[in-house]
């Protein structure tokens, strides 16, 4: 079900509703992962399953006299811990506990029990000193254990402050094999010695944000899934840009963008050139960075905001590592989203070249990207009219158009009122 319900999530993702087949880009698996990591933050649904049955795990341990838990264990007798249910081991039971039961081991590497006084924790059956069960860990020393249900209770005694601990029946194992003697001197060295609290034992998640559904998904999902570390997604997913357009930056991070480069090794057979110098076959970097034609856009646009700094061949490396200060505090949103309509227009540029045959010189779209840029900071409130006009005047005086016929443009560019997304 799980599975057929993501083949769902991912044909409406890369092709929306329409019935034509389209390019799955980025991985499913890569999608998934939190946008810290380059994904797209999309709910791993068999993650998200499993994180909320392991809920039941957290709530029979914190409600032990609860009327639901006294059913499980009449149903399911559970073993010595008092934090772990019964596994629903035996021909007869419910398969629904039986499928819950199967995420519990899950469940442990996350918590563990705070052994207090040692009373009423198990000593070999519940995680109190690791994230192991201890005869899970030393099968051989439970082995020789007389009472394999005692309490940490039962083994301890008080010498002032510190902890000593007795096991009567284990001395056997002196006179055992190497490998038998090694265990239990392991199993004796790993036992604490200092102070127990004398308080109650308690359940406790091994995070700093104490256990919520969110926390454990988070943790679960950036152990599981695939992505990138050191993700630039605070560049990548600015709040001021339509979101189509954070979704193409983070396109080009994966370097998915179908340029030529890509298309040919998706088994295209092109004669590939760059329509906008029509000097190098077309890639991803050549477009955004290396091209003359884009490269003279970039000069300006350093100019504009008084930023200057060596323009990478990788525009990947651009956007890691973008975090433009102009001297102008206003000027610094609109500084921060330029990757964004660079990039954009650029590729709307190309576009057009390739697909309708329309074509802009160089200057024309850097007043296209001056003004995207405006419509998208201005919605938010924080652009004066004054500062708008300032902008404008900029981008005049740096790229005079011959033609003039933009001026409408700018007053429309202006006006509050005609600044949307
Ligand atoms: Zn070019």
């Amino acid at each position: 079900m799980i599975q057929k319900m993501e083949r769902l999530e991912c044909r409406f993702i890369w092709a929306g509703v329409q019935d034509k087949s389209k390019y799955h880009l980025v991985r499913w698996d890569v999608c998934k992962s939190t946008k810290e990591r380059g994904g797209l933050g999309i709910l791993d649904l068999s993650c998200m399953n499993s994180v909320l049955l392991s809920k039941w795990f957290w709530k029979y341990a914190l409600e032990p006299s609860s009327w639901w838990r006294n059913l499980i264990d009449v149903k399911y007798p559970r073993s010595s811990s008092e934090w772990r249910a019964g596994n629903g081991e035996g021909p007869i039971g419910c398969s629904i506990w039986r499928c819950i039961m199967k995420e519990e081991n899950m469940f442990w590497k996350f918590a563990s029990v705070s052994p207090g006084g040692g009373a009423w924790v198990s000593l070999w059956n519940d995680c109190w000193i690791s994230r192991k069960m201890l005869k899970d860990s030393y099968p051989r020393v439970v082995a020789t254990s007389s009472n394999r249900d005692a309490w940490v209770s039962d083994h301890i005694s008080f010498d002032n402050e510190r902890v000593v601990w007795d096991f009567p029946l284990m001395y056997s194992l002196r006179g055992g094999a190497d490998r038998e003697r090694n265990d239990l001197l392991n199993f004796l060295f790993l036992l604490p010695h200092d102070l127990i609290n004398a308080g109650p034992a308690k359940l406790i998640w091994n995070s700093s944000d104490g256990f919520s559904v969110n926390s454990m998904y988070r943790t679960l999902i950036h152990d599981r899934m695939e992505g990138l570390d050191n993700f630039p997604f605070k560049v990548v997913w600015q709040q001021h840009v339509p979101s189509k357009v954070n979704a193409f930056l983070w396109l080009i991070m994966h370097r998915r963008i179908l340029t030529h480069e890509n298309l040919k090794r998706r088994g295209w057979f092109l004669a590939s050139r760059c329509v906008l110098c029509e000097e190098a076959e077309e890639s991803t970097n050549h477009l955004l960075c290396q091209c003359q034609y884009s490269n003279s856009i970039w000069c300006l646009l350093q100019q504009l905001i008084g930023f200057l700094g060596p323009f990478p061949d990788c525009f990947a490396s651009i956007i890691r590592c973008w975090s433009p200060r102009s001297q102008l505090p206003w000027m610094s949103s609109l500084a921060a989203c330029i990757l964004h309509a660079f990039a954009w227009e650029l590729w709307k540029e190309r576009n057009n070249r390739s697909f309708l045959d329309k074509m802009c010189g160089w200057q024309v779209v850097f007043h296209k990207i001056c003004r995207t840029l405006l419509s998208w900071v201005r919605v938010t409130g924080t652009l004066s009219d004054s500062q708008s006009a300032e902008w404008l005047s900029l981008m005049h005086i740096l790229c005079p158009l011959q033609n003039r016929s933009d001026s409408r443009m700018d007053a429309a560019s202006s006006s509050p009122s005609s600044a949307t997304l």
